[in-house]
């Protein structure tokens, strides 16, 4: 592609990028295709001479977009959201452009110090203390991957790395069940192992991990050979948004000196509104955390805040320094590749700056607090309705719902859930609490508005009472 082309397709693409935000409300919020029918319409070979973009651009209008489910739509209400701020796009047109690889300080001074800067931002911003220092890591599953290997260093005096597991007594670490899966792929790729892994638990309203049973399955743990090594908890569990005690769970920590790693992915962002930190009350007394701001925040995915307290643990646990990749000659400079399990690293702190200054925190809070206003009016209307129960309470903007259909609840919620969203004009997901399917309805994305949680209400009734009829 030479220059002139490169101009005309960038310019087309933004044009055209503009024009599909614009018409999000016109199109079912989840793709209405069936397995394979995108597939069936690519070629089984890849061409041998080259083809010319309007045939490109034309299938990929052709053939992509009906199979794509609209996470920017305004009535996404499925999983989390995963929101890209106009700005932050724009921010990632300029670095989808330069393209360049940020893994040492000389790689890309500005974008090594413009995380260090925009992490600090984020971290004043969510109420954490100056003791945390940030990097960005890819996803929540690799910080806490990164956050699993240094636990299993620490508690291996430093040796893990060399030595490997085989010499060592068994590690453990605690969690709750309510965890998300990343934790458990954590345990498995650090060489713990899943059966390592002790599941406490949970109690309370807020499904929280029971911390008499944490400090009893620690104390057994030791009396029986094994080496406890850290605890994992959460502020916002993915299934209902279940919290522990974090400052209960690191007092335990604390005294048997285990490793605390807190996984916020979601509920991280609402931590902007002061009124909100009470869900981790004595995140002070973490070691590391990690919250997405390409959740909930704006920031265009991938976009993973890790804190840790000591970076030096993290470096001594991560970095490799080959003659290739040192920097002779600068002092003070941080190369943040060896902060993070993978090497190479995309210039990510742009769409953080541009997001934080576009829309200031004043902008972002008030989003936030829309949200959970907007699910707790949504959760109390359904609660209101005699065929629907609330099956946990609002988290922030989580809750979980059950229509009552008689006898077959479980297969009568699956139905529901599939029949809301092939009608498109909300997407919404199941979970399991105790054993049974709910329906969990998340309020998040950017362009939402009053209305659309109003819509939701109006689908959701609509379609639970035509199934039932
Ligand atoms: C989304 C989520 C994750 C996984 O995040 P990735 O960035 O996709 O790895 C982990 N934990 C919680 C609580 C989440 O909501």
């Amino acid at each position: 592609m030479d220059e002139s082309a490169f101009r005309d397709w960038s310019l087309k693409a933004a044009q055209w990028g503009a024009d599909y935000r614009a018409s999000l409300r016109d199109r079912p919020v989840r793709s209405q295709v069936a397995p394979g029918d995108i597939a069936r319409q690519i070629a089984a070979s890849p061409p041998d001479r080259g083809e010319d973009m309007e045939t490109i651009f034309a299938d990929f209008e052709k053939i992509v977009m009906p199979g794509m489910t609209h996470w920017q739509h305004p009535r996404f209400f499925a999983y989390f959201p995963a929101n890209a701020a106009p700005v932050s796009v724009v921010a990632e047109y300029l670095v989808s452009a330069m393209a360049a690889q940020c893994m040492l300080w000389q790689t890309s001074p500005a974008a090594t110090e413009l995380e260090t800067k925009v992490l600090d931002w984020l971290r004043q911003a969510i109420g954490l203390s100056d003791s945390f220092a940030g990097v960005i890591q890819d996803s929540a599953s690799s910080a806490t991957l990164s956050a699993v290997l240094v636990m299993r260093e620490r508690a291996l005096a430093w040796k893990g790395n060399a030595a490997g597991l085989a010499a060592n007594r068994q590690l453990r670490v605690y969690a709750s069940n309510q965890v998300h899966t990343s934790i458990d792929r954590a345990v498995w790729v650090s060489g713990i192992g899943e059966d390592n892994l002790v599941r406490v638990p949970i109690s309370g309203a807020m499904r929280g991990m029971d911390v008499d049973a944490l400090q009893k399955a620690i104390v057994a743990d030791r009396e029986a050979g094994f080496l406890p090594a850290g605890i994992i908890a959460c502020a916002g569990g993915t299934s209902t948004g279940a919290c522990d005690d974090i400052a209960a769970i690191a007092e335990v920590g604390n005294k048997y000196n285990l490793y605390l790693h807190v996984d916020a992915a979601w509920a991280g962002a609402a931590m902007i509104c002061e009124e909100f930190r009470y869900i981790w009350n004595g995140i002070e007394l973490a070691d590391s955390i990690v919250f997405n701001p390409h959740k909930w925040l704006g920031a265009q995915f991938d976009c993973s805040a890790h804190f840790i307290r000591s970076p030096e643990d993290l470096v001594r646990t991560l970095a490799v320094q080959p003659e290739y990749l040192k920097t002779h000659g600068r002092d003070g400079i941080i190369n943040y590749s060896e902060w993070t399990v993978p090497l190479g690293r995309r210039f990510r702190s742009l769409k953080i700056w541009f997001l934080l200054r576009h829309h200031g925190l004043d902008g972002l809070k008030t989003m936030i607090r829309n949200h959970v206003r907007w699910a707790q009016k949504l959760a109390r209307r359904l609660a209101a309705e005699a065929d629907f129960e609330l099956v946990t309470e609002p988290i922030l903007s989580l809750f979980s719902f059950r229509h009552l259909g008689g006898e077959m609840a479980d297969s009568h919620n699956i139905a529901l859930v599939n029949a809301i969203n092939d009608d498109g004009r909300i997407y919404l997901t199941q979970t399991r609490v105790d054993g049974r399917i709910a329906i969990r309805f998340q309020a998040g994305q950017f362009d939402m508005t009053e209305a659309d949680a109003d819509t939701a209400y109006d689908v959701i009734v609509e379609m639970a009472r035509r199934l039932s009829a």
